[in-house]
Parts: structure tokens; C-alpha cells; sequence
């Protein structure tokens, strides 16, 4: 389906890409196969182009050709988590003495990477609010390899531009990386808007069910799709087989998912509005969001991540977080089952004070795809 020469409708090629019947027999599902080697007919003889499943393994190709072509790129690239992506990713386009621009509210665990492992190679970073397009123009250098967005950001759900930065990122000669983990390309297609590497948390929406920890890269130019499988292989960072084939077959079912997260994170962002215990909601669905506009123009619909604070402070926060019996108690999000947090306590703990730190009064949650009026009561009942 891969080289197929119209293009198919996204659950099409969620369904389909990558995974015609095996041809031995028959098979409608990819099969997982577990297996490190592959026997060579001769020495050099490859049947399949497959040596060492570091290198490739089928299972994992198929994910690869799938990822590819939802974000409708030209390689797409698995790996053993969304932060393995990122560090093979930034090491294999910079060198020390780079430079690059973080979101001022980058994802926490991104941030770390950054800050705490990649600055010891020698890495440059400035943090800049990227819905500040002045901003971002301002701390680009001479060394800016990579501008770094995310959109929506986590947790506080802000929008940036992804077609304006690239065009600033393209008049530095840097790169423009996109993580795409909130919007999934179910509601948005960075590489069409000018990014040039989308990067994934594939242990949320794309994986969908909880179960699995993963990473993925898709990229638009073909030499840098070869440059970034070397450094895949030359790195290691790679997933199973049976984790590829979990995250393949979350992918199948993506659209219908994101139309229900998306449907009930409305419905709870407006829910939440209305009541009198919360002081402010961020989601790019509400009219009065900041970044609205822009999300409305490059996103097909708004997500489901919906994150608010409370009128009574911190401890109002971890009161909602106990109080709560349908919403789990946990980290991660897009999954199929609601998930709640204190990013200041949880997810965010890691950038405590530095520039990034989080309100200490916020609550967000993962809008799971059970019955809204389930959702709405219980959030009823733990802000009562
Ligand atoms: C979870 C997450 C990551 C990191 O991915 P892991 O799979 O946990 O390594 C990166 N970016 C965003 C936006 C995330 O939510």
C-alpha cells in the first residue's frame, strides 16, 4: 500500500499502510515476530533485506511504513520511547555547539533531556514562549540547529504557530521539529504546515490502550530519513517486536478514538467553565483561548487534554486528584480510560524551579473515551 499512487483517507492508511496479508499465509494481521536474527542463504544472502532486528525487524517495519504514512512523510522511524526518539533525533542533527529553541513549556521530561543530559555534549538551549513569534525571531543564533514545538503544549495547552515557525526556522537554516504527542496526526499534519520532523510519544494516543511504551520520528526530506536510520541503528534505542505491534494496532483505531476524546474534552472544558470551584480552563476549544484562532486554522479538532486550576489553591488541586473515582490517578495520557494529575507534584516535578515550572494549583486531565455524562459526575461529585 505504501507506494500506492492516489492518497488514501486517513483511517484508510491507519488500517491499511504497511500492512497488506502476509503473502505466506494469509495472515490479516501483521504478525509479531520475535526473533533477534534471520537465517542468510549463503553468506550475504538476505531473504527480505533483514540481517539483526536492531538493524530491522518486520513487525517494526510495518509500524514504520504505518507512522509514515498517517503523518504522510517519507520515513517514519520506531523507537523504545518518545525520549529515545528525541535523543537520537537531537544527536544525530547537532554537535556540540549547537544551539537549540525549547518551548517555554516544553514537555518536562524533554526539557531534562536537554538541560541535564545534552548540555553536558555540549549543547546550547534557550526556553522562549513559542506562541512569541518576536520572541523566537529574537533568540535564534548563529548555532540554532533546531527549533523545538510543541502544540498543544503540555500541561498548560498552548498553541504556536507551526507554518510561522517554520519559516523561521527556515530563514536561520535550522530545522523545525514538531511533537506531535497531544494532536496525534489524526488532528494534525505537521509536515504538510512546513515541519520538518514530527516526533511521537507513541506510548499515548498512538499506542491508545496504556500498554505499551514507544517512540516514533517521521520525516518529509529522504536523505534525512537515511541520515536518522543510521543513527537509529548506530544508537540502539529501538522497540520489540511485541511493542511495535501494540503501537500498530492502536494506530488502526485512532480516528474513531480522537473523535470521542475530542468530543468529551469539550464537554468537560465546558463543564468545567461553569463551575464555581475552578478558577481557569485551558483548552484550545474554548473561544477565549489565546492560541484559538491558530489551533482552529492548523488542527482539525481541539484534543483531548483539558487542564484547569483551582480557586483553592495546591492543596484544592490534590483534594480533586483524591477525591475523584472514575478519573485514575496517574501520569501519562490518550488512553482509552480517563487519567487525572498534578503536573506540579507528577509529570512536572522535574522542572521545579526553572523557568518552566508549572502553577501549583493545576489539575490536568486525559479525556478518556467512556461515556461523558460517567465523566461529568464524577468530576461533580470530587469538586462538590
Ligand atoms: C510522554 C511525552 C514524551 C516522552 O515520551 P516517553 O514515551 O514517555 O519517553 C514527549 N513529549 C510529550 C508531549 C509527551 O507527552
Amino acid at each position: 500500500m505504501s507506494d500506492a499512487p492516489p492518497r488514501l483517507g486517513f483511517d484508510t492508511l491507519a488500517i491499511h499502510a504497511g500492512q497488506d496479508p502476509d503473502p505466506l499465509t494469509g495472515a490479516v494481521t501483521v504478525p509479531i515476530y520475535q526473533t533477534s536474527t534471520y537465517k542468510q542463504d549463503g553468506v550475504g544472502g538476505l531473504r527480505g533485506g533483514f540481517e539483526y532486528s536492531r538493524s530491522a525487524n518486520p513487525t517494526r517495519t510495518a509500524l514504520e511504513e504505518s507512522l509514515a504514512a498517517i503523518e504522510a512523510g517519507t520515513r517514519g522511524l520506531a523507537f523504545a520511547s518518545g525520549l529515545a526518539a528525541e535523543d537520537s533525533l537531537l544527536r544525530a542533527v547537532c554537535r556540540p555547539g549547537d544551539h537549540v529553541i525549547l518551548p517555554g513549556d516544553a514537555y518536562g521530561g524533554t526539557y531534562r533531556l536537554v538541560a541535564r543530559v545534552l548540555t553536558k555534549w555540549g549543547l546550547e538551549y534557550t526556553p522562549v514562549p513559542l506562541s512569541d513569534l518576536t520572541a523566537v525571531h529574537a533568540a535564534v543564533r548563529e548555532n540554532t540547529k533546531v527549533i523545538w514545538c510543541e502544540t498543544p503544549t503540555n500541561p498548560l495547552l498552548g498553541i504556536a504557530d507551526i507554518a510561522a515557525l517554520a519559516a523561521i526556522a527556515h530563514a536561520a537554516h535550522a530545522l523545525l521539529v514538531v511533537d506531535n504527542t497531544f494532536a496525534t496526526p489524526y488532528l494534525q499534519q505537521p509536515l504538510a504546515l512546513g515541519a520538518d520532523v514530527v516526533v511521537h510519544s507513541t506510548t499515548k494516543y498512538l499506542g491508545g490502550h496504556s500498554d505499551v511504551v514507544g517512540g516514533a520520528l517521521v520525516c518529509r526530506d529522504a536523505e534525512l530519513g537515511q541520515e536518522l536510520m543510521f543513527h537509529q541503528n548506530a544508537m540502539g534505542a529501538v522497540p520489540g517486536p511485541f511493542d511495535s505491534w501494540l503501537v500498530l494496532r492502536g494506530i488502526k483505531t485512532l480516528g474513531v478514538r480522537m473523535d470521542r476524546h475530542c468530543e468529551n474534552a469539550e464537554r468537560v472544558a465546558a463543564f468545567l467553565l461553569d463551575h464555581p470551584a475552578v478558577e481557569q480552563v485551558f483548552f484550545p476549544g474554548l473561544l477565549e483561548h489565546p492560541g484559538h484562532d491558530i489551533a482552529a486554522r492548523q488542527m482539525t479538532n481541539f484534543g483531548g487534554m483539558v487542564s484547569f486550576t483551582l480557586r483553592g489553591g495546591e492543596e484544592a488541586a490534590l483534594k480533586v486528584c483524591e477525591l475523584v473515582r472514575l478519573f485514575i490517578l496517574g501520569e501519562s495520557l490518550g488512553g482509552v480510560e480517563s487519567l487525572i494529575e498534578h503536573p506540579g507534584r507528577m509529570t512536572h516535578a522535574s522542572v521545579a524551579g526553572s523557568p518552566l515550572e508549572v502553577p501549583d494549583n493545576l489539575v490536568r486531565l486525559s479525556v478518556g473515551i467512556e461515556n461523558v455524562e460517567d465523566l461529568l459526575a464524577d468530576l461533580a461529585q470530587a469538586l462538590a
